[in-house]
């Protein structure tokens, strides 16, 4: 037989893939879409997306990007806050990108940060990626989004974690530090990189996989040296209801 062969085992296991991500799963997409009212950190560059070539001219589009790495949903390397000799996002392991996950509804106000008691009934295991949903995402579109106290997480919250075994964390928050605590050395993204712990943050859309566990993938881009990247964040679920043509176990 050959590759080419439609009737093969290769053909069958493709087409199982293909029907078990179709029909297994249900897909959440996590990511704010980046373009120019992206908000950005007061400090950071703003996102700008122009046309290197135009089709109108050369027959085809090119564009050209410049933004800072924190720019919308993004992940940031323990490079970002303990600098040179910690890992970058080239070198964060696919691992700790991708896995078990679950979300956890912490609403927050203005000033208030993310704390051990946000995990009161969380069932949490070792190897999980713990996102927290606090409300900010309300104004991930808006320049509020940087504007005012953003939660962050209290390092004893972070220290937590690490002691249980996660191996990422991140949610809907515009950093893991508040603006006071970016402002003191921001303590927690130091913590939780020297744990080797991948910190996503700016996510969107997590009311709708909160107390439910689910898959996470939110992969970087492979940026040599670079101390974050935006990330395409996607929640896989469990499809309750299959569709009927689910291919049958033989
Ligand atoms: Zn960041």
């Amino acid at each position: 037989m050959s590759f080419m062969d439609d009737n093969g085992p290769l053909a069958d296991a493709g087409s199982t893939l293909r029907h078990t991500l179709a029909n297994a799963f249900r897909m959440v997409d996590l990511t704010a879409t980046l373009n120019e009212q992206t908000p950005c950190y007061p400090t950071d560059p703003p996102f700008t997306k122009s046309w290197h070539t135009l089709h109108s001219e050369q027959g085809f589009y090119v564009s050209r990007l410049e933004m800072g790495a924190h720019s919308g949903t993004h992940v940031d390397a323990p490079l970002h806050f303990l600098g040179d000799g910690f890992p970058d996002v080239a070198q964060l392991p696919l691992q700790a990108l991708i896995g078990d996950a679950i979300a956890l509804e912490s609403p927050k106000d203005p000033g208030e940060d993310l704390t051990v008691a946000d995990l009161a009934g969380a069932d949490i295991k070792s190897g999980d990626i713990v996102l927290f949903r606090t409300g900010w995402d309300k104004r991930s579109a808006s320049p509020a989004f940087f504007e005012d106290e953003w939660p962050g997480l209290q390092p004893s919250l972070v220290e937590e974690l690490i002691r249980r075994g996660v191996k990422a964390v991140g949610g809907d928050i515009a950093s893991a530090d508040s603006p006071a605590a970016i402002a003191a050395g921001a303590p927690s993204h130091k913590l939780a990189g020297r744990a080797g712990m991948p910190i996503f943050e700016g996510l969107i859309n997590l009311d709708q996989v909160i107390g439910q566990r689910f898959f996470f993938i939110g992969l970087p881009l492979k940026l040599q040296g670079g101390e974050a990247s935006p990330i395409r964040a996607v929640a896989l679920l469990p499809n309750v209801n299959p569709p009927s043509d689910a291919p049958q176990k033989r």
